[in-house]
């Protein structure tokens, strides 16, 4: 494992991480996320990534009991969160001071811990001024509950206001942003971000590096059983890979399989090795269904440096023949 900064905090993190959404608390067993933890850990993860909606809050009382069994020395990990969806009552969504507050406080609880590392604003929230989302943030930073704050699927424009509000009230800024990225999903983090890095240092934990599993090729021929885009409350990523579909993503996916055949590595391997490519990507947050898919997964570490310019080139030439969705 190598570790990188988180942007230009002086938090170290795993080059690749581990996360829980969809699998714990609903498409694995306990054992089956217990051994994944594990198998990550042994391998040098120091980064686990969680959220209050995941699961309605078990994912969060998986990862916590696990913890608390594994107790793992607890600065040698860095555990995460985020708010927004916490419920369908007024106040248990959002990023008012209150939702932001008392989340942080039932995460603390589920994950059995004492402090957050990162807490992130899963998304932007219309009707909250970011004044106050910030100052909420500032003042959990204050008493000790999260270590950094940051935001996921946030505009460059939202991010910015949240930093020029923390500098100018003396407050914490954001120190990191959780958005999608991968060879499907470019434009954000190659394009809308790219002047945030050196100007506010921002550090980015990057979700869904297989584009929810599209990016191993399993669905190409159909949905297999047990897969993530199998179960009912994912219809909406088989209407993305239908669309996907339409814009000749089958032909793109075809051709990404075979640079990773003659690299000799496998195309999930290929897929987050190419994500770790890029500098301004702190940490992948890889995800698993089976112990299996993370110990492949793992191994994408040795393939980043077969990715040299030649081929990068190559994946550039595959990947621009693919438009990508608007969201
Ligand atoms: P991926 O895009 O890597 O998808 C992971 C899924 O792909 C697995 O659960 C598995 O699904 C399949 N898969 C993984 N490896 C393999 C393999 N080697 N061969 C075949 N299939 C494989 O990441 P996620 O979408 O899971 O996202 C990772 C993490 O990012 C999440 O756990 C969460 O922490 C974070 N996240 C954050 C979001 C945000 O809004 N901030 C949104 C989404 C994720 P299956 O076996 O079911 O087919």
């Amino acid at each position: 494992m190598f570790y990188r900064r988180l942007g230009k905090s002086g938090l170290q993190v795993s080059a690749l991480s581990f996360g829980s959404w969809v699998t714990f608390g609903d498409q694995i067993g306990n054992s089956v996320a217990e051994a994944c933890m594990q198998k990550a850990y042994e391998a040098g993860i120091n980064f686990f990534d969680n959220a209050e909606s995941y699961a309605g809050g078990r994912s969060e009382e998986i990862m916590g009991s696990i913890l608390d069994k594994f107790a793992w020395p607890r600065d040698t990990y860095v555990l995460s969160s985020k708010v927004f969806w916490g419920g369908k009552k007024p106040n248990q969504e959002g990023l008012s001071r209150k939702h932001v507050i008392e989340a942080c406080h039932a995460a603390l609880k589920r994950l059995r811990v004492e402090y957050l590392d990162l807490y992130f604003c899963h998304r932007p929230d219309p009707n909250t001024p970011i004044e106050e989302t910030v100052r909420a943030m500032d003042t959990l930073v204050q008493q000790g509950k999260i270590l950094y704050w940051g935001t996921s699927e946030w505009s460059a424009a939202e991010i910015m206001e949240a930093y020029a509000i923390a500098r100018e009230c003396y407050l914490t800024p954001p120190t990191m942003e959780q958005p999608q990225y991968n060879m499907l999903v470019r434009r954000k983090v190659e394009e809308e971000f790219k002047r945030l890095y050196e100007s506010i240092g921002l550090g980015t934990t990057i979700w869904s590096p297989l584009a929810s599993g599209f990016l191993t090729g399993k669905y190409n021929q159909g949905i297999p059983d047990g897969s993530r885009l199998s179960m009912p409350a994912y219809d909406f990523l088989v209407k993305r890979f239908e669309r996907m579909r339409e814009r000749g993503v089958i032909e793109v996916l075809d051709t990404i399989q075979s640079i990773a055949c003659k690299l000799g590595t496998t195309m999930p391997q290929l897929a987050i090795a190419w994500c770790l490519k890029n500098r301004n990507v702190s940490t992948v947050i890889l995800g698993a269904s089976h112990l299996e898919q993370l110990e492949e997964n793992l191994k994408s570490l040795d393939a980043v440096e077969s990715l040299d310019d030649e081929i990068m080139g190559e994946i550039d030439i595959a990947l621009s023949r693919f438009v990508e969705l608007e969201s």
